[in-house]
């Protein structure tokens, strides 16, 4: 019997901004803090890291009646079915689907290439500090054992839920969204969400896209690597193509 597809609900209107989802999600994967400085807002920290998986992101717009008006959002691994890391990754098991459609990934397997970085639509992998991939993985720990994961577990309005994707998408449409946002983008997200504002506000691509680079890898020349050319030798070329030639210290080509 295949599992019914498991996914995360975002309802950014819910959301009142208390990170109480960033501080569960650290303490159930046991992720060290970082030392942050002020900068002028109440989002902390300004970005993802390898310690920070998920991140809720303060958007301030101006507001009629008040003097802003403040929108939040969680910011982490959309677990795409068509998922561009999953398609450029040149080492085997490094990143893999769980029965639930999960996204998650296991850093023995991981080879420190970032190539993921350049596949991913929603630039969501981070690197630690032993150049291993660190990202959301839908807590595949716990939802194995029939657990929800720890943000959706911890936050106290609904404004992330977990659950069966369908049953989510549906509920949301009787409640009057017209639009899920991922319903059907890259073959569908397992993080997915309902706006009243335009997702572009909240920071959100409209239509993400892999990247063509990435789509002739995974079509031609993975094929080709494996068979022939040799893994090495392509995951060289390509990594060139991604990020260029390496510099030294000074700046230097080489
Ligand atoms: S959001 Fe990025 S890292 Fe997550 S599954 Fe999709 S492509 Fe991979
Ligand atoms: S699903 Fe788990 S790993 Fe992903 S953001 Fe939520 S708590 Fe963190
Ligand atoms: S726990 Fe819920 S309400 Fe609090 S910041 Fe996270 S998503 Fe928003």
């Amino acid at each position: 019997m295949t599992m019914a597809r498991k996914a995360l609900m975002i309802s950014p209107e819910l959301c009142i901004g208390c990170r109480g989802c960033q501080t569960a999600c650290k303490e159930w994967n046991r992720l060290s803090v970082i030392k942050t400085r002020n900068t002028g807002t109440y989002e902390n920290p300004p970005d993802l890291t390898p310690n920070l998986y998920n991140r809720i992101r303060f958007v301030e717009m101006p507001s009629e009646t008040n003097l802003v008006r403040w929108l939040f959002v969680s910011q982490r691994c959309m677990h795409c079915d068509d998922a561009g890391c999953m398609k450029i990754c040149p080492a085997p098991g490094a990143l893999f689907k769980t029965k639930e459609g999960a996204v998650s990934f296991n850093k023995d397997k991981c080879i420190g290439c970032k190539l993921c970085v350049v596949g991913c639509p929603f630039n969501i992998p981070r690197y630690d500090d032993k150049d291993k991939v660190s990202k959301c993985h839908l807590c595949s720990d716990r939802i194995a054992e029939g657990l929800m994961p720890a943000c959706a577990k911890t936050c106290p309005t609904g404004a992330i839920r977990y659950g069966d994707r369908d049953s989510l998408i549906d509920g949301a449409k009787k409640i009057g969204y017209e639009k899920v946002y991922g319903e059907k983008d890259l073959g569908g997200l397992g993080a997915i969400y309902v706006f009243k504002d335009a997702p572009k506000i909240y920071g959100i691509d409209e239509h993400p896209a892999i990247p063509e680079t990435v789509v002739f890898w995974h079509k031609v020349l993975k094929p080709l690597a494996y068979l022939s050319l040799g893994g090495a030798v392509a995951v060289s070329l390509l990594h060139y193509v991604a990020f260029g030639p390496k510099k030294d210290e000074g700046g230097e080509e080489k």
